[in-house]
Order: structure tokens, then C-alpha cells, then sequence
């Protein structure tokens, strides 16, 4: 077993792994910039360790940095977190090649993976079904027309290396695709050093829908349900579901399958996220995110299971705890996340509590949330008997929940969960579009 972790992380996802490093006997030692020198991850953990200036690429990009911290705590793995190197290929290896362990999967799947046009054609080795789209990436204006003639408009342009939105744009007429082409690709190539986009059918309201994987180097794969995540803004999560009110019995086994099939192909070591856009009963592959994220409190809730202590138990070799059949989802969870508008210091905070409530966070009164990261300061996760309790209770928690110093998006999440819209359980990732009109914003 590990015996001791180096979070290679910050804010509330650092937290949850020194909770979890916790509870399995195992020291954390978080690595901080000097924006985090008083947060609260540094302040709760076993040990901690500086690695750099505020800016991102000189600390939690800092591979050198990082590695050498590790190894100087007497660190024997280290846990990536979500977003920075979390899928960094290169960070993998370079932990490994440093005789540590890594909290994910072998860097080969991660570079696999993080190729969104490999991924797709694995996943079509693979008989899982994807949305129609360009055989490959696309480089000059004229295959580029065929292919989208031959898809049909809209089309959406995506970077093979993209995340967080970046680099995808909709293309609604023929005339528009060079220029947003070039747009698209010009802007990956600025977020992710590489220009390479592909072209995909757009669909105009699915859901997107993914499911958790667990695996661990036995070969056992199992897969926890599904999360709903179509209430996105310019395609990033605000709000998150499990179940989802359009997946029933029968298309979740289709899904779990088709997950389990993929995942075993890979020889995927830990947890992982397979996402799907999911239209008139029919789910289609989009892409498989490798390593654990955000909103997977959702679904821990539903399934009892701590994903985080499985992930570093299939990390050092260990068995997964749980079968396929062991897992039954119960009940409803549902999760919103609460950005921080601005950077500032937190003067007043009083978290909700009570039934079914559960708060990850790093606020407390005089944490600091610095302008040089993530603008996420905590997420709000419900549990209810079904959704209309749970919907009720995030309501409840939500009026609870006071934060002051730093302004939030609460009032609107508020807004969100109390719409007619979102109430109805019937939208697709235009949700908030229509949302916005109904609370006339
Ligand atoms: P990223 O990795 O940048 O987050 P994803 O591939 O996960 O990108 O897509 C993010 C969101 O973009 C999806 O949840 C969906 O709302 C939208 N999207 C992506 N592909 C399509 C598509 N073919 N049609 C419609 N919407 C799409």
C-alpha cells in the first residue's frame, strides 16, 4: 500500500484527497504556491511543501518542481487532483520514470486519450457508437467542406487536444466554415500548442450524459451510473445530476456495456469518466476524461462508494472493493457548483448543514481566493429520496449557505434549480439558454 501522497493540487479537490489520505492511514503532504501558503489544504494536511510562485506554470505546472518535492518528503506516489497535470502524459511518466507512483492511469492511456480524435476512433474499434463526424482531423478548407457537406450542417469544429470548451466553435453555413476553421484551430493552438481540430455533426439539444468508471490492474471494470451535466455554460458544467430524468434501466446498461468494453480495451487503471451526448433515446461517445472529476461527489452519493479511496487503492495495486453487482444506485444527488465571481477574502462564511448535505470546500472566514486560479470555491451536494426531495433540499441548502467578501454565482444557481426548466427534468445542453429567458437574465 501507499504510505504517504503529495497532492499536486489546491483548493477544495485538495481537500477531498487529504480527507481521503486520512481515513486510509496514509500521510498528505500538499504541494502549495505561495498564493496557497494559508489555505486550507496546507493547514489540514500532515505536511506540506512549497513549489513555486502563484503563477501556474511556475507551481502547479512545474513538473521539476513537483517531483522533486515528492521525493524529498519521502513521498511514495502522487495524486494529480483535477485540471493542472491531472492528464499530462508527460507529469505521468516523469513520476514513474522517479521510481513514484501515479494516481491515474499508465501515461500511454493518458496520451492515448487526451487525443480526442484517437479516442474516437478507439471507441469505434471498439463498437462503441460515436456522433457522425470526419474520419480524422481535418488541415485544408477543401476535405474539411466535403466532410461537413457530407455530415450535414451545423457541424462543430473541436480541437483534438481540447478541454474545458476551448477551441470548439458551431458552424452553421458553408460560407462560415474557413474562417471558423481557422478561429477554432487558432485558439487551440493557443490554449494546447497544437492546431489539430476535427469536425463533428452538431446536435442542437442532447444531454450530456457520463458515466464513472472504476478500474483497477486486475482487470475488473466496473461502472457507477450516470451523471446528467447538461445545465453547462459556453459548454462548462454548472450543475450536475444523478440519475439523470433521461436514462432509464435500458439505456443505462446499453451505456455501462459500451463503458465497461472501452475501459477494459485500455487496460485503464483507476478512475475514469466516459462521456456521451445522448439524443432521442441513442447515446453517442464523446470523450473519456482520464482521471477523477469534479462532480464525482454526485456520485458517491447515489452509490455509497468513495471514489477517490478506490482510485488510490487501484493505484498501489490493490483490488477494487466492489463488483458490478454490488453496485445499486439508490436514491438521487445532485451537485452545483459555486463559483467565486472575483478574487478577494472571505470576511463571512456559514456553510449549510443538516440532512443529506454535503459541502467541499476550502472557504472558511479569512481564506484567501487568489486571481491565479480555477473560480471554483465550493461545491453544494444534495442527497434526496428522488429528485423532487433533492431539488427541495438544494433549495433549502442554498438559502442556508452565506458567504460574503467575494461574490458568488449562488443567487443564480438558486434561480437555476427553481426554473420551470430544470424543474421539468426535460432540457438538453441548452438548458441554461432557456433557463435565462425564464428568469429574465
Ligand atoms: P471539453 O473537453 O472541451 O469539455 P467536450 O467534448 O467534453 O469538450 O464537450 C463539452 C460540451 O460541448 C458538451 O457537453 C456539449 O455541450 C458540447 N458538445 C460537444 N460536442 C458536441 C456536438 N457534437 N454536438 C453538440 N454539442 C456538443
Amino acid at each position: 500500500m501507499i504510505s504517504s501522497i503529495l497532492i499536486a493540487n489546491r483548493g477544495e479537490i485538495a481537500v477531498r484527497i487529504v480527507r481521503a489520505c486520512r481515513e486510509m492511514g496514509i500521510q498528505s503532504v500538499v504541494a502549495y504556491s505561495d498564493a496557497d501558503r494559508h489555505s486550507l489544504a496546507v493547514h489540514m494536511a500532515d505536511d506540506a511543501v512549497c513549489i513555486g510562485p502563484p503563477a501556474a506554470t511556475d507551481s502547479y505546472l512545474n513538473i521539476p518542481n513537483l517531483v522533486s518535492a515528492a521525493i524529498v518528503r519521502h513521498c511514495d506516489a502522487i495524486h494529480p487532483g483535477v485540471g493542472f497535470l491531472s492528464e499530462s502524459a508527460r507529469f505521468a511518466k516523469e513520476v514513474t520514470d522517479a521510481g513514484l507512483i501515479f494516481i491515474g492511469p499508465p501515461s500511454e492511456t493518458i496520451s492515448m486519450l487526451g487525443d480526442k480524435v484517437v479516442a474516437k476512433q478507439t471507441a469505434i474499434k471498439h463498437g462503441v457508437p460515436v456522433i457522425p463526424g470526419s474520419a480524422g482531423s481535418v488541415s485544408e478548407i477543401s476535405g474539411a467542406a466535403a466532410a461537413a457537406e457530407e455530415i450535414g450542417y451545423p457541424v462543430i469544429v473541436k480541437a483534438a487536444a481540447g478541454g474545458g470548451g476551448k477551441g470548439m466553435r458551431i458552424c452553421r453555413r458553408p460560407e462560415d466554415l474557413a474562417g471558423i476553421l481557422q478561429i477554432a484551430s487558432g485558439e487551440a493552438e493557443k490554449s494546447f500548442s497544437d492546431g489539430t481540430v476535427y469536425l463533428e455533426k452538431y446536435l442542437t439539444s442532447p444531454r450530456h450524459v457520463e458515466l464513472q468508471v472504476l478500474a483497477d490492474s486486475f482487470g475488473t471494470v466496473v461502472h457507477l451510473g450516470e451523471r446528467d451535466c447538461s445545465v453547462q455554460e459556453n459548454h462548462q458544467k454548472l450543475v450536475e445530476e444523478s440519475p439523470s430524468t433521461a436514462v432509464g434501466d435500458d439505456l443505462r446498461a446499453r451505456m455501462g456495456e459500451d463503458a465497461i468494453r472501452m475501459f477494459s480495451a485500455l487496460d485503464y487503471v483507476g478512475a475514469g469518466t466516459i462521456e456521451f451526448l445522448v439524443e432521442d433515446g441513442k447515446h453517442y461517445f464523446m470523450e473519456v476524461n482520464a482521471r477523477v472529476q469534479v462532480e464525482h461527489p454526485v456520485t458517491e452519493l447515489v452509490t455509497g462508494v468513495d471514489i477517490i479511496a478506490e482510485q488510490i487503492r487501484a493505484a498501489a495495486g490493490e483490488p477494487l472493493r466492489i463488483t458490478q453487482e454490488d453496485i445499486l444506485l439508490r436514491g438521487y444527488a445532485l451537485e452545483c457548483r459555486i463559483n467565486a465571481q472575483a478574487p478577494g477574502k472571505v470576511t463571512h462564511y456559514y456553510p449549510p448543514g443538516g440532512f443529506g448535505v454535503r459541502v467541499d470546500s476550502f472557504l472558511h472566514i479569512g481564506a484567501v481566493v487568489p486571481p491565479f486560479y480555477d473560480s471554483l470555491v465550493a461545491k453544494l451536494i444534495v442527497f434526496g429520496r428522488d429528485r423532487e426531495e433533492g431539488l427541495a433540499r438544494m433549495d433549502r441548502a442554498l438559502s442556508e449557505f452565506e458567504i460574503e467578501g467575494i461574490p458568488t454565482n449562488m443567487e443564480r444557481q438558486r434561480q437555476i434549480i427553481n426554473s420551470r426548466v430544470f424543474q421539468s427534468g426535460v432540457f438538453g445542453t441548452d438548458a441554461l439558454e432557456y433557463i435565462k429567458k425564464e428568469i429574465g437574465v
